[in-house]
């Protein structure tokens, strides 16, 4: 059966009673080259053990089986659960789990599900919770790389950098973790139904260490935060009102670190913030 044939994949999912639900992001593949490419992409072999989060009625989770050494899929409608059970009959290296991926301990259920194997993440993403998931993966601190297809718009978010308008703080989160590669567009016209934007293929690869030294992660994402929360204004107003720091102060340390006290947070890179981060910190030592 040709799991991305559009008048197979109606038949199958009206043999099943199956209607499609927008809440849970449900737009199937109806092009046999996007599965098949977005599993070459994610360096399968047989030592590889994947973890895909909604297989929908398994296209993509067979290309994966086909490749890797074993596939733990979470899928969370279980209208679902009978359709792959007859899908994806004819492998055994696939095991479907049945819940919300964005409640599990992902790296818990990967230690269980697939034991002695390189854990990687390999997904069409459900578009509506797209942030939440890929923070979680980010956070599960296990997975090798994480190839997914997601929003073309969140894509660019991920891999932007300064002096853009894409440019923000979860894409910097996903950038100190994690090298990001954008790898190609998908268009509507591959799905069922029809999603109104178009959809890009995104691999992150774990980084091992830190890409920088930084006295203070939880510092540093909170002056992230703080930066891009009113974009619009400069970083010295920016910080001020979103850590609580006097203007002066700040506008001094921006000073020492050569930056014009009227800068935004756009224009600095990872190792601006990094610096900006430490010198703060420096700042409050000196206070105390
Ligand atoms: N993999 C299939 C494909 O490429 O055709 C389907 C992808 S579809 C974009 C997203 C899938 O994620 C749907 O099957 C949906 O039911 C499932 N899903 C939505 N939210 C989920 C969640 N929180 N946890 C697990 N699966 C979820």
């Amino acid at each position: 059966m040709d799991l991305t044939d559009y008048n197979e994949i109606r038949a199958l999912l009206a043999r099943h009673g199956f209607r499609f639900s927008k809440s849970l992001g449900q737009n199937f593949l109806t092009a046999a080259w996007v599965p098949e490419r977005i599993a070459d992409e994610a360096g399968l072999d047989e030592n590889t053990g994947v973890v895909e989060i909604g297989p929908g009625i398994g296209c993509l989770t067979a290309e994966l089986a086909k490749r890797a050494g074993k596939v733990a899929a979470i899928e969370l409608d279980k209208a679902l659960l009978p359709v792959l059970r007859e899908t994806l009959r004819d492998f055994d290296n696939v095991t479907v789990i049945r819940g919300d991926a964005a409640k599990m301990d992902l790296r818990a259920l990967a230690e269980e599900r697939l034991p002695g194997l390189r854990p990687v993440v390999c997904a069409n993403l459900p578009y509506n919770v797209t942030t939440p998931l890929l923070t979680a993966l980010i956070e599960a601190g296990c997975f090798e790389t994480i190839t997914v297809m997601i929003q073309r718009e969140v894509a660019r978010r991920i891999c932007a950098g300064p002096d853009s308008a894409d440019y923000g703080a979860f894409g910097l989160f996903v950038q100190w973790h994690c090298e990001t590669e954008l790898l190609f567009d998908v268009p509507p016209s591959c799905f069922v139904p029809q999603p109104k934007v178009t959809s890009s293929v995104i691999r992150l690869t774990r980084r091992a260490e830190p890409p920088l030294p930084v006295r203070d992660e939880k510092l540093l994402f909170r002056v992230i935060r703080a930066a891009f929360n009113q974009r619009r204004k400069t970083l010295v107003n920016a910080l001020s009102s979103g850590l609580g720091l006097g203007k002066d102060e700040l506008e001094e340390t921006l000073a020492g670190l050569g930056l014009d006290p009227r800068v935004r947070g756009e224009a600095l890179d990872l190792a601006a913030f990094a610096a900006l981060s430490d010198k703060i910190l420096t700042g409050k030592d000196e206070v105390l």
